[in-house]
């Protein structure tokens, strides 16, 4: 068999610890998962939750020890960080049942959740899709996974986001609204998961914009820091 050009490579991440790198499938992101987040998009935090997807290939892989840099993107002014921790599917499945949820987790990363909030206002507010201000280019920053095993307290970790050195986001996982295994129930309800998918599983309050020449270190305790500077 042959192709009319050559495929796209398969998009990876690397595995924290290991030569082995997690090969991705889909990105999905959950809406509004913070309540104080939630409360300054100027919701009420009680919501049912929500999803939306990136392209596997909108993800900028931050290697251990190393920076990574993502393009100031076009058609915004104000690009906004969003700090999430990122679960990665090591098993599939529909109808996943929230207590069978821990058995799908491969294991667990930083990520950021870019977006175009000008764009993405401006989307909300005519009732179109949110793709033109999520899922563009370079939109998905993340560091490596860290194999769940070795990282049994993620439920109480602290999330946190500095840009050139100033804190910015601070909260804890315990604060989701849906929890990862609620997140992975709601999730399989509406698509079939398969290995290898992502999902980024929402922001603390204080999103806020990001211009040329900014970084950004994120962390959550026990996982792999990132920092990404905007080019
Ligand atoms: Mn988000």
């Amino acid at each position: 068999m042959s192709y009319v050009f050559n495929p796209a490579p398969v998009v990876s991440v690397p595995v924290f610890g290991s030569t082995q790198r997690f090969p991705v499938h889909r990105i999905y992101c959950v809406g509004r998962n913070y309540e104080e987040h939630a409360k300054e998009m100027g919701f009420s935090g009680r919501e049912a939750p929500f999803f939306f997807m990136k392209p596997a290939d909108a993800l900028v892989v931050v290697n251990p020890g190393e920076t990574a840099s993502m393009p100031y993107p076009t058609l915004t002014k104000n690009l906004h960080h969003e700090i999430e921790l990122v679960v990665a599917l090591g098993k599939g499945g529909r109808n996943i049942a929230a207590a069978d949820a821990h058995k799908h987790i491969f294991g667990y990363a930083v990520g950021l959740d870019m977006t175009r909030r000008d764009l993405q206002n401006e989307m909300k507010k005519l009732g179109r899709p949110w793709s033109i201000s999520k899922g563009f280019d370079h939109s998905a920053p993340i560091g490596a996974i860290t194999p769940a095993a070795d990282a049994p307290d993620i439920a109480s970790a602290e999330i946190s986001l500095q840009v050139n050195a100033q804190q910015r986001q601070r909260s804890q996982i315990s604060k989701l609204i849906w929890n990862i295994s609620e997140v992975i129930e709601h999730l399989s309800a509406a698509w079939e998961l398969q290995s290898g998918d992502l999902i980024y599983t929402g922001t603390p309050e204080g999103v806020g914009a990001v211009v040329s020449g900014d970084s950004m270190s994120a962390g959550i305790t026990g996982l792999q820091s990132i920092t990404v500077t905007v080019g």
